[in-house]
């Protein structure tokens, strides 16, 4: 059995909307473990840093405007497959696109305002949970 690590962070959008609950529900339901977390306010530089695969993204200051605009709940989660099923869970960048029932489907508001993010490579799993961690 493939059991993974990957980092989840739920956005300054999703944190104001006080849905951390009700996304952690989804989580857990589909078989993934919160096995580490906390609330953070990122710093530019923070944000930066853990998005700088974007910094030449037209849409870069916006991303970390808004990533920096409020407190972010930061967690690790653990399961079979986990880095692919939490994507899955999350559903595709655009909420106006993603799958019905998915998380950004249902507490997304546009390509920014996406309610939560997910790592999406084992590489990247790597980076992002040592980051915060
Ligand atoms: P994340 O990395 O946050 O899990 P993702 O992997 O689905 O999201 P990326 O392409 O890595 O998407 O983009 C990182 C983040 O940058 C997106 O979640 C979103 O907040 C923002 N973003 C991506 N594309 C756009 C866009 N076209 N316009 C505005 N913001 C965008
Ligand atoms: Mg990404």
């Amino acid at each position: 059995m493939k059991t993974e690590h990957t980092l989840s962070i739920i956005k300054p959008d999703a944190v104001a909307k006080n849905v951390i609950g009700a996304i952690i529900n989804r989580l857990e339901t589909s078989g993934l473990m919160i096995v580490n977390a906390k609330i953070l306010q990122l710093t530019s530089i923070q944000a930066s840093e853990f998005y700088a695969a974007h910094q030449n993204k037209f849409f870069f200051n916006e991303l970390i405007n808004f990533m920096i605009s409020g407190p972010i709940f930061i967690q690790i989660l653990k399961g079979y497959q986990a880095i692919k099923k939490n994507r899955e869970i999350m559903g595709a960048t655009d909420p106006t696109v993603a799958l019905s029932g998915t998380i950004r489907s249902d507490y997304g508001y546009n390509c920014t305002k996406n309610a939560i993010h997910g790592s999406d490579s084992k590489k990247s799993a790597i980076r992002e949970i040592s980051y915060f961690f």
